[in-house]
């Protein structure tokens, strides 16, 4: 979802932005009035997670898959070798991914248990001279979250932060790099945040595409070709909405509102399970089943005549899942309580 309050504002101003006479669809990138609009988004992204003056955002194309490649491509020329953290469906592509650019070791991974569980920080193995180590804060697919910040000593942190990120404080500063596709809680599809630390950049693989270089986006601040303009607009719009909320801090606040409110009906009841171990559940994706796949899809078919989009659990894990990003109100979430509860008290036996 975007919040209905953003998607108004835009649908006001999609066809005459501001008294400016065009679309932002329709502006070029270098002119003033969409300069400024870049300019302040990028602001608000910086202001709202606090970066740091050590630490650049670049917008890049390509979403988050893109940089399973720019992220080797970019760091790993340092060592020759990564470490990466396998819990879930995107972490085991972005290490296929790397393992075509260097020598890749598995710290940690939770394959043992379907990924139904986040590795402990006694059980991260971090290679020595490892250029960086790659986890996924928020497995989309499982259902599970990283609950801590791995500590890996000198070897730099970079986290897929796709599916929560701004839904809590970030101490920024703790990491080499942070990327996110925008479209779950930022924006709609057309790209991925890049939050890069500066004194990482410049060892890039000799092929790397000059698109894909963390050194040549830095330095044309994002703009070595015509950027996804509107995507970039929808983002500083999104950024205003969320900072009404309180920032990270307020919907930090309101996501553990949210989550409990499912959890507490799978908690309670007899006929669904949650996918996920009860410390490592995610407030994003919310993964749960039935007793068997028929009644599952019984469930998905009756929510979606119910008015409830998008149930069914992604392929690898089966069931359903509730996607609450940022944007989903909590009156959504208690309609879907709700459903769950009379789903429930009619077919259980
Ligand atoms: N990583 C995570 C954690 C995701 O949730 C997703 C999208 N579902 C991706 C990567 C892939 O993102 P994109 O489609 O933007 O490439």
């Amino acid at each position: 979802m975007l919040p209905l309050p953003v998607l108004e504002e835009a649908a006001s101003e999609m066809t005459n932005y501001r008294g400016c006479g065009m679309s932002v669809m329709e502006m070029s990138h270098r002119s003033e009035v969409y300069q400024n609009i870049f300019r302040e988004a990028k602001a608000d992204l910086k202001r709202l997670l606090k970066i740091p003056d050590t630490h650049e955002v670049v917008f890049m194309q390509g979403g988050a898959i893109l940089q399973f490649s720019a992220v080797p491509l970019n760091l790993i020329g340092r060592t020759g070798k990564a470490d990466y953290a396998v819990t879930g469906n995107f972490s085991s592509i972005a290490m296929k991914e790397a393992k075509k650019y260097g020598e890749i070791s598995v710290a940690c991974s939770s394959e043992d248990k379907n990924h139904t569980y986040i590795p402990a920080q006694d059980d991260i193995h971090v290679s020595s001279g490892a250029s960086y180590f790659h986890y996924c804060s928020n497995n989309t697919v499982y259902g599970t979250e990283w609950k801590y910040v791995p500590d890996t000593g000198d070897i730099p942190l970079v986290c897929d932060m796709s599916s929560n990120i701004m839904s809590s404080p970030v101490d920024v500063s703790k990491y080499g790099v942070i990327y996110a596709g925008v479209q779950k809680n930022l924006a709609p599809a057309g790209m991925a945040v890049v939050i890069v630390d500066k004194a990482l950049v410049g060892a890039e693989h000799p092929l790397t595409p000059e698109l894909m270089k963390y050194r040549v986006m830095i330095d044309n601040d994002s703009m070595l070709n015509t950027p996804p303009c509107y995507t970039i607009y929808m983002l500083g719009l999104v950024l205003k909405w969320l900072e009404k909320q309180g920032g990270p801090e307020g919907i930090a606040r309101i996501k553990v509102e949210k989550a409990k409110i499912l959890y507490d009906v799978l908690d309670d009841s007899k006929m669904f399970k949650g996918n996920a171990s009860v410390p490592a559940r995610s407030d994003m994706n919310i993964t749960f089943r039935t007793a068997n796949d028929e009644l599952d899809g019984v469930f998905v078919r009756e929510a979606s005549h119910a008015g409830f989009e998008n149930l069914k659990g992604h392929r690898a894990v089966g069931g359903m899942r509730a996607s609450i990003y940022n944007a989903m109100p909590t009156e959504g979430v208690e309609k879907l309580a709700a459903f769950m509860r009379s789903f429930e008290a009619r077919f259980h036996d």
